[in-house]
């Protein structure tokens, strides 16, 4: 089935994604006489540095995650799709993107690929049903919901090692994402949640940080490392460096230490922030164009962020690997702008091989550790120094230039509501959770297996589980209602276990 494109002579700008990369790409085009669709695998155009204050509370998924097509229902020479892209053919000149059952081929005249990256577990894939990544709105709504679970379990444990299993986080990956999910994780047990349980005590939990490498926050050098592993065990974050995650499953992981010796944490709730693997999408790429993938899975683009003898393919944001270039929202910006500018020249009648190279303006970075402090380093123009601080003043600066950049005047009026709140109070606001949310990685397991299994396999399986479960329940038969509560809260982490 072929896409709703436009039948107009303009030149077909299609961008698949809707992040940083595709929805600035989008927005360049504006007044560009050209056609764009935007096919995107979500409605939104997600702000991820704010994930984590999803996935603790603060903020409400809406106000980082506008509705793309609002966003650019003024810019008319856009059709915003939603899909999931799926095959890309460099020679018909064609992107197939699936929604449900909805098969849908659009055209292009030229594309620019942003399709992001995903969490990398490093070959172990398994690792993500026990501790999920930090990409998505989903996954910041699952891991508030397991959060706040492993309180709700222990208040109602009178186990000590069981308890003490609830009450232990961590997260694995001390990078930005790693350092600011510790931060809250801890900031949460201490402030917001104190007082409201009457087994436990939250500010008893404790927060993990662990990574293989030798220091928390490499990118920005061993200085700034050094005051933000200060701060967050000042919060009483335990850091853990050098150690390997090497297993994990539902009741914890193990760790590798650098002697070779294992050791095991048990601990319920586990977050995955320690790699990315880019969109498979490059994959396709280099299989038709020859194009070379780093280790990561980005694509080796050209200078132009072209791919070899394809000047209409652009490949931008944290798909595209150049030197020097992180993988950062302004990366993706920039690279996202520069390949609509580019095609905006064309049609002023330069030719690709006229193009400059890209060229990358580092902005700086920051990363929050808690409320009131973070860190910040901006490079000093004309110079290869930068100019480092951290604290209070790299916390206010982080705020403005996130404030800035989140996209809609409603989101950012909303968010600095909710900061006042969270930030004078110690309160949140987000705080709900839903059962679908908390089981929903189950249930969409659940349902795939379904689709890849014959009708008799299942009833076979279904059979099978009505065994299993009635002989369960007679082993579990509680004798008060005490008991039956307990098992109740069993037979709901053994589903989410499963
Ligand atoms: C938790 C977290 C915190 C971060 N914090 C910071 C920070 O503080 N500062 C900073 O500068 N950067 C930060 N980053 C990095 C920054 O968000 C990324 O570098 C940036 O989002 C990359 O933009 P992108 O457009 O390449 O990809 P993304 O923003 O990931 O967008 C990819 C888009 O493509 C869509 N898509 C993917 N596959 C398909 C497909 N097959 N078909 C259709 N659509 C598809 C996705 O749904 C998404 O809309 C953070 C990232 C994370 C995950």
């Amino acid at each position: 089935m072929s896409s709703p494109t436009p039948t107009s002579a303009r030149p077909h700008v299609v961008i698949i994604g809707s992040g940083f990369g595709g929805l600035f790409a989008a927005q360049r085009l504006a007044k560009a006489d050209v056609d764009v669709t935007l096919i995107g695998k979500t409605t939104h155009h997600l702000f991820q540095p704010m994930l984590y204050q999803v996935a603790t509370g603060i903020v409400a998924e809406g106000e980082i995650a506008p509705a793309t097509r609002v966003v650019l229902r003024k810019q008319r020479n856009v059709t915003v799709l939603m899909g999931d892209v799926f095959q890309i053919d460099l020679t018909a000149k064609t992107v197939t993107s699936r929604l449900l059952e909805r098969i849908t081929v659009t055209p292009y005249d030229k594309l620019i690929i942003a399709a992001g990256a995903d969490q990398s577990y490093f070959g172990n894939d398994h690792f993500a049903e026990y501790a999920p990544g930090m990409k998505t709105i989903d996954h910041a709504l699952e891991l508030r919901g397991r959060i706040l679970g492993a309180f709700e379990q222990a208040e109602l444990s009178d186990d000590p090692a069981e308890r003490a299993k609830l009450l232990t986080f961590v997260v694995v990956g001390a990078g930005p994402t790693g350092v600011e999910l510790a931060g809250q994780i801890a900031e949460m047990s201490d402030k917001t949640l104190k007082g409201a349980f009457r087994n436990i005590d939250p500010t008893e939990a404790r927060v993990i940080l662990l990574d293989a490498a030798p220091a928390v926050l490499p990118p920005f050098g061993e200085k700034l490392g050094r005051k933000a592993a200060a701060r967050l065990e000042k919060m009483g974050v335990e850091i853990q460096l050098g150690a390997m995650v090497v297993d994990l499953d539902y009741d914890g992981l193990v760790v590798k230490e650098k002697d070779g010796s294992t050791r095991r944490i048990e601990s319920q709730c586990k977050v995955w922030s320690a790699g990315v693997q880019a969109s498979p999408l490059g994959k396709q790429l280099a299989e038709q164009s020859g194009v070379e993938l780093d280790r990561a899975g980005r694509v080796k683009v050209l200078p132009d962020l072209t791919i070899p003898d394809h000047p209409e393919v652009f490949v931008v944001g944290d798909m595209m690997a150049v030197d020097g270039v992180p993988g950062v929202a302004q990366g993706a910006i920039q690279g996202g702008r520069y390949a609509a500018d580019a095609i905006k020249a064309e049609q002023k009648g330069q030719t690709p091989d006229q193009r400059k190279p890209f060229s990358y303006y580092d902005k700086g970075s920051m990363a929050t550790i808690s409320r009131f402090s973070a860190v910040m380093q901006v490079p000093i123009p004309g110079t290869k120094k930068k100019f480092e601080t951290e604290g209070y003043f790299a916390w206010l600066g982080w705020l403005a230039l996130h404030l800035v950049y989140l996209v809609g005047f409603r989101n950012r009026l909303n968010t600095l509501i909710n900061w006042f709140f969270a930030f004078s109070t110690r309160g949140r606001s987000q705080l709900a959770v839903t059962e679908q949310q908390v089981y929903a990685r189950t249930a969409i397991g659940a349902l795939s297996a379904l689709e890849n299994k014959s009708v008799p396999e299942v009833e076979a399986e279904a059979a099978g589980a009505d065994d299993t479960a009635a002989a369960t329940e007679s082993a579990n038969k509680p004798t008060s209602d005490a008991d039956a509560t307990t098992t109740e809260a069993d037979k709901a982490s053994a589903a989410e276990a499963s």
